[in-house]
């Protein structure tokens, strides 16, 4: 028997698990998935705990139930891999011998890594909503929250859903309207970015509509720390930000124990080939999904459309064949903008979200870097097709490289190229 370990049973190791236990023959291969606990998280819902619109029970799901038979879920906490040996020691020192390891334990706020976010403050007047719990404790303190100054903060690059942050100010933004107290609210987006997103596009089509609902962008601003006595961020040049609530996205890092055992980076991300996903260390250890150091967005999309390309792959590695297929960083992400609508934004390493139709041109349904209903009802559709359809690994008719069919190329990059 040859054995497949996969290390995480989040979004990315259950996709990894599902499919190629569909496609791997059961008599030679075991196929074994680790993870600390039973609970799998539908991450996306936790932007719509603040405002009341998941419970956690619908969010919140058993992850044998995900995972298939005849794949063994082992819970427990990772302690460190071996690579020399080919074993993965758990903290309770259970150890687990593979041939493949496939490293998909994604990221993870810190916010200890900011001096002071931990302080007396924390859920007090400063809350994440990357956690489940954080999420619901912001719920609680926005229900009181009529006045003041409300800071939304991102403490560094990458984060997991770079667009999260937006989505939480464009809703916020619109649920302080609904309570018809906008007007006592003062909003402020601080981010390390010089402006509202990475890319050029949607980085000026993002901040004018920040502009256009009244927030003040703070850009360029490395948190050194916080005074949670006179409630400012204070920044590396010395810039300060006071706040009343602060809903920041602390510093996400890999797993601890990716870098305990010499296999990351200074943000325990996982350097890999960013085509084939391969550790650049060792030929039988893949990282996949938020896990790796891959210049890709951190998101779902992107572990999914990288899963898709990855399980050929590794069927050829596997047979000692080259590997042909090739990731593009291909991400399809839907930004809540408030009053039931949203945009889409689909791109890949090479070419940035731009305006147009998807996925048909012309048609769509919905549509790029534009805001409508549809897309608002496309990102809450997504939540069955999660539980449905994705983790349980079955296909999706959407193409897992990005396509240029329905997008229009502004003039000036025509221009450029031409
Ligand atoms: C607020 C928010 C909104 C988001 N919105 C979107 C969106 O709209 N669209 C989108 O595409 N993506 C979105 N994402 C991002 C998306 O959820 C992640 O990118 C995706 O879950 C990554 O999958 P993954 O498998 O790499 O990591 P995860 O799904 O996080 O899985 C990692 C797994 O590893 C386990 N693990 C970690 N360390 C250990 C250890 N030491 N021992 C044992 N187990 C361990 C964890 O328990 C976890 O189950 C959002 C994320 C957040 C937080």
């Amino acid at each position: 028997m040859r054995n497949l370990l996969i290390l995480g049973g989040g979004t990315a190791g259950t996709m990894v698990a599902n499919k190629l236990h569909k496609r791997l023959p059961h008599e030679e291969w075991r196929i074994t998935v680790v993870d600390h606990d039973d609970d799998h998280h539908y991450q996306p819902g936790y932007l719509f705990v603040p405002f009341g619109g998941y419970s956690s029970d619908e969010i919140v799901r058993s992850r044998h139930h995900f995972i298939a038979d005849g794949v063994e879920l082992v819970l427990g906490e990772i302690d460190r891999v071996s690579p020399e040996d080919n074993v993965v020691h758990l903290e309770d020192h259970r150890v687990l011998a593979y041939d493949y390891l496939v490293i998909a334990t994604g990221t993870t706020p810190r916010p200890d890594q900011t001096p002071g976010m931990l302080g007396p403050e924390w859920r007090r007047s400063i809350f994440d909503f990357y956690t489940l719990d954080g999420a619901e404790a912001l719920a609680h303190a926005l229900a009181t929250f009529d006045h003041g100054r409300l800071v939304v903060h991102i403490a560094e690059m990458p984060i997991k859903c770079p667009v999260a942050p937006l989505e939480f100010t464009f809703l916020v933004e619109a649920w302080l309207r609904e309570q018809g107290v906008r007007d006592r609210v003062e909003l402020a987006y601080v981010t390390p970015l010089d402006g509202a997103f990475t890319k050029p596009v949607a980085s000026d089509h993002l901040g004018h509509m920040l502009e256009e609902r009244k927030v003040d962008v703070v850009a360029d601003f490395m948190v050194e720390s916080i005074d949670p006595e006179r409630k400012v961020l204070v920044s590396f040049d010395e810039r300060e930000v006071p706040f009343d609530l602060l809903v920041t996205v602390p510093v996400n890092m890999g797993a601890d124990f990716v870098t305990r055992s010499g296999l990351g980076d200074e943000l325990n991300y996982v350097p890999v080939d960013k085509h084939t996903l391969l550790s650049t260390a060792y030929d039988n250890i893949f990282a996949i999904g938020d896990a790796s150091n891959i210049p890709a967005s951190k998101a779902g999309s992107v572990a999914h459309f990288a899963v898709e390309i990855f399980v050929d792959n590794f069927l050829e590695h596997a047979a000692g064949l080259p590997m042909t297929g090739s990731f593009d960083g291909h991400a399809n992400c839907f930004v809540e903008s408030g009053d039931d609508k949203a945009l889409l934004i689909d791109f890949n390493y090479d070419t940035e979200p731009l305006p147009g139709k998807y996925p048909l041109p012309h048609v769509g349904p919905m549509s790029l870097l534009k805001e409508t209903r549809a897309n608002h009802l496309g990102k809450l559709a997504f939540r069955h097709i999660y539980w449905n359809v994705l983790l349980p690994g079955h296909p999706i008719p959407l193409p897992a490289h990005m396509s240029m069919a329905g997008k229009e190329i502004p003039e000036a990059q025509n221009n450029k190229e031409a």
